[in-house]
């Protein structure tokens, strides 16, 4: 290995991928790489399967985007690796239409990878930590697209290419679910007949983990050990997780995505009869219904206008106010669901794109939670939203103990800004050495 080890933490969505390249020195690696990794670059590719495909990238001084069509992912991976001089042929030898519209004197330059992180939403029964993708373990992996069909297709597409293009790299797997391996049965199980856990394993599994996991360590890096933390992580997808002594006791996602609470265009939890009712009366099939759960509901379902939460506050109409409204209660009612799991609570988190910018959501949520010695300081949340736009992703993280509450009760709240690429660079660092 050379003195300086590069890394690229790839995170494979359904439509989009996130990727960042990381540097450390060996000399450092030891230590925590969480302290001691430097972003170097990030990027983004969005829109994948549509005519709206866009790709960004850029590192502190320069940055590149161009608008193009990629049919999928495989496409776009290929399109990544050529702009970041990591394929065989640097040149854009495919057929694809690029409109460069921001092209800062980047140029492919002579990267060399040494770890390619993947992101797997669910490890399913086979893997509870991070692991090294084998032979046999792409074989385990590509049986487990059951179970997250959205989202780790694309990861073990993504995988298989990275380690065409770059057989000399260690290619490691990094799962959504390991941070909830240790959920108590209690929580873990759904009360339907024992056989169907025993045979098919119908479990909560539990999503959004990288994140949870980097916001623990962060949190315990900045403030020292907490014993009862909740984290929401409001995405676009959201959970809660119930964080007692570091690990995760419950959270809100189940056996998939779509439990818990409402989401963007997911329902989140309902009374489990009104599918069945649902699809008797429009007389539609079970996959149009889980289309309907998963893709029509949560804030567009009851808006009607839109799934984005930040646009969705530009909006007066009565349904686009409830939509804020459920969306509120529904994670006031999980934060005291949990507060009651770890019989007290010593700090709430805030995190995800919503939990990280609209200081209205955390106003409207913190204002019901008195009761658990949580009171909203109205000027340091509207301060943190701003520090979150202002963010530098570059660099290593500061610990300097500067997440401060933004909450004058004896219970503080944090807003943290998630970093998942960084969170598994560090994680696959951590299984190589
Ligand atoms: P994903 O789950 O796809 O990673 P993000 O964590 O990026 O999603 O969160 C996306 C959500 O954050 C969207 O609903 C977006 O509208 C919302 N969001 C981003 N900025 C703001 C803001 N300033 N105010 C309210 N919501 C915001």
């Amino acid at each position: 290995m050379p003195e300086a080890i590069n890394i690229i933490s790839v995170n494979c969505g359904s439509s989009s991928i996130k990727f960042s390249i990381f540097k450390i020195l060996e000399k450092s690696v030891k230590n925590n790489p969480l302290l001691n990794i430097e972003r170097t670059g990030f990027g983004k590719i969005e829109e994948i399967g549509t005519p709206f495909g866009e790709y960004h990238f850029e590192t502190k001084n320069k940055n590149y985007a161009a608008k193009l069509n990629f049919k999928n992912h495989i496409e776009a991976i290929n399109f990544m690796l050529r702009k970041l001089g990591l394929h065989h042929n640097s040149s854009n030898s495919s057929n694809i239409k690029i409109k460069e519209f921001r092209k800062n004197g980047l140029n492919a330059s002579a990267l060399k990878i040494d770890i390619v992180a993947h992101r797997f939403v669910n490890g399913g029964k086979y893997f509870n930590e991070p692991i090294i993708a084998s032979k046999k373990n792409i074989v385990k992996l590509s049986k487990l697209d059951e179970l997250a069909p959205l989202h780790n297709p694309s990861s073990l597409k993504g995988l298989e290419i990275m380690a065409e293009y770059m057989p000399n790299a260690k290619q490691v797997c990094i799962f959504d679910t390991a941070f909830h391996k240790n959920i108590p049965l209690c929580a873990k199980l759904y009360p339907i007949p024992i056989d169907y856990y025993i045979k098919y394993n119908i479990k909560k599994f539990g999503f959004h983990g990288i994140s949870y996991s980097y916001i623990n360590e962060i949190l315990n890096l900045n403030r020292g050990a907490i014993k009862k933390i909740a984290v929401c992580h409001l995405g676009n997808g959201a959970s809660i997780c119930a964080i007692k002594n570091g690990a995760s006791i419950d959270t809100s996602m189940g056996y998939t995505p779509l439990e818990g609470l409402m989401m963007g265009t997911r329902s989140g939890n309902l009374d489990p009869s009104i599918p069945f009712i649902l699809q008797e009366k429009l007389n539609i099939s079970g996959s149009e219904m889980y289309n309907i759960l998963n893709k029509k509901s949560g804030v567009l379902g009851i808006s009607g206008k839109t799934y984005d939460f930040k646009e969705l506050l530009n909006y007066k109409d009565k349904y686009s106010k409830l939509a804020f409204k459920m969306y509120a209660y529904r994670v006031i009612k999980f934060i005291g669901q949990y507060a009651a799991s770890m019989n007290g609570l010593d700090a709430l988190v805030f995190t995800g794109g919503i939990g990280e910018n609209s200081s209205l959501l955390r106003k409207e949520v913190g204002g019901n939670l008195s009761y658990l010695g949580i009171k909203i300081d109205n000027k340091k949340n509207k301060e943190a939203s701003q520090y979150f736009q202002t963010f530098n992703a570059h660099g290593k993280i500061k610990v300097n103990k500067s997440i401060k509450s933004i909450g004058t009760g004896k219970t503080p709240v944090f807003v943290i800004h998630t970093d998942e690429e960084r969170q598994m660079a560090s994680e696959a660092l951590n299984l190589v050495f």
